[in-house]
């Protein structure tokens, strides 16, 4: 039997503290698999999805291996996406608190390079970033990684996807031959395979199937009528309630048609989708992690890299012809520990679909009746927190901490009653709980943060 105490693994205590410190008790099956493997030095292809832990068993790895009185840069992880490596570098920094002096740098692609030119200037232990920026500073000569241990391909099947194929091989034609080099991807096409024939040396193999551990999440299928499907969407809301949710559809258009009807219903919803640019992009997703919004419409490709955590249920609007997208979405939810919910609207010339979902799960589906389900005339999900934005941000150079004095100091609007606050460039926004989006909107509006007048509204 495999032990699942991370006490159990050869590490450092600042490590294990750190470990003990985020409250995890007990490695989840991927780590408990692969870090035996991966602190002895071996090359590891495994196949883990979002919420299996993935991140903290490299993240944990790159520590043990690290020596920070090197000033070398040696870990670099590939991303696909921007949110997905300020996720990763979230949690390294989080596990690395306790080790002084750990300098980790996010470099992605769609921010301007002057600014991480500057922070290049001191080289990072650790490299977080998208393969596009990465190159384009190993081409400038501004990142070095002559003295790489440790490479991770994280998402490496979204990265194929979206071409970064060239890339990642001219990436790592700049690094040692003798690495440490980790590949994670949720699906295992033939490219993949071969890649890692190509990087890796005698990789150890893991796949810990993402299916088993859907037991975690409680799958419905719902079949309805033609015409039916809004109507049937607004049932799941109102039988379910859940806090946040993600609707999946198929087509861009669908998304956003069915974002303005469900608003026109009264429903606070956010849609995700191509179109967007990233400014709208990170507006609807600090709304929607900071709990302003209850119901994010998505398409795959939009909510790729998405990591939201909490959230309740995944609804599938329509189904994705392709069962792995479909194993891929549900994922979203149920994700280390906490029960999830997934729900799926079918009709009748769709239920091909399912069974291809049924055989590719290797499990029976349930399927319930839409009308079973208890809907609440007049019953609306109303988020617990409202977001208000100023037009001032880390350029500015505001902090959370100026923002949570502006509003609480010499007020009486308890702190407990903000929550998340986002600086970007030169925008910040900061959730508050509904009851008082009022008072702290006159706060702000009012008064004055670090000495200065800034513009702030509330978002819808
Ligand atoms: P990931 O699969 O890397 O996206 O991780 C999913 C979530 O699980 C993250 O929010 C982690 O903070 C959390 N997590 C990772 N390892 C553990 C663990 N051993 N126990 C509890 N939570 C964990």
């Amino acid at each position: 039997m495999t032990t699942t105490t991370f006490s159990s693994l050869p590490l450092a205590t600042e490590i294990l503290t750190a470990i003990q410190s985020l409250n995890y008790q007990k490695m989840t099956p991927i780590q408990a698999h692969s870090l035996p493997a991966l602190l002895k030095g071996r090359d590891m292809l495994a196949q883990a999805k979002t919420g299996s832990g993935k991140t903290a068993a490299f993240a944990i790895n790159i520590l043990h291996q690290l020596d920070v009185s090197s000033s070398q840069t040696q870990a670099l992880v590939l991303c696909p996406t921007r949110e997905l490596a300020d996720q990763v570098s979230k949690e390294i920094r989080l596990l690395a608190r306790a080790i002084a002096n750990t300098r980790i740098l996010t470099l992605c692609g769609g921010t301007p390079i002057g600014p991480q030119l500057t922070s290049l200037k001191h080289r990072p232990h650790i490299a977080v970033g998208t393969p596009g920026r990465i190159l384009k500073h190993i081409q400038k000569d501004s990142l070095k990684l002559d003295g790489l241990k440790v490479l991770v391909l994280d998402e490496a099947d979204r990265m194929l996807d979206m071409g970064f194929h060239d890339e990642i091989i001219r990436i790592i034609s700049k690094t040692p031959r003798k690495r440490q080099t980790l590949l994670f991807s949720a699906t295992y096409p033939d490219e993949i395979k071969d890649i890692s024939d190509a990087i890796q040396s005698d990789p150890v193999d893991i796949r810990i199937e993402g299916l088993h551990d859907n037991n975690k999440i409680k799958q419905v299928f719902y079949e309805i009528q033609k015409g039916e499907r809004t109507r049937a969407l607004v049932a799941l809301l109102q039988h379910y309630h859940p806090e946040s949710s993600i609707v999946f559809c198929n087509r861009k258009q669908q998304c956003k048609e069915l974002a303005d009807e469900l608003w026109q219903l009264g429903f606070h919803t956010l849609a995700l989708h191509g179109d967007l640019e990233q400014k709208e992009r990170d507006q609807v997703l600090v709304q929607f992690a900071n709990k302003s919004s209850s119901v994010l419409i998505a398409t795959d490709v939009a909510a790729r890299g998405l990591h939201i955590k909490d959230i309740q249920a995944v609804i599938n609007f329509e189904l994705s012809p392709d069962p792995e997208v479909h194993i891929h979405r549900i994922g979203r939810t149920g994700r280390a520990g906490n029960e999830g919910l997934a729900l799926s609207l079918f009709m009748a010339s769709e239920r091909f679909r399912v069974e291809a979902i049924e055989e590719y799960q290797d499990s029976p589906a349930r399927i319930e009746k839409a009308s079973a389900l208890k809907t609440r005339e007049n019953f609306r999900l109303s988020p617990p927190m409202v977001t208000l934005c100023i037009n001032g941000g880390r350029k500015n150079k505001l902090r959370a901490g100026d923002i949570l004095g502006a509003l609480t100091a010499n007020t009486n609007l308890p702190g407990k009653q903000i929550g998340k606050i986002d600086l970007f460039d030169n925008l910040t926004y900061i959730a508050v709980e509904r009851p008082v989006a009022k008072q702290a909107l006159r706060i702000l509006s009012e008064g004055k943060i670090k000495g200065r007048k800034y513009r702030v509204r509330k978002m819808r």
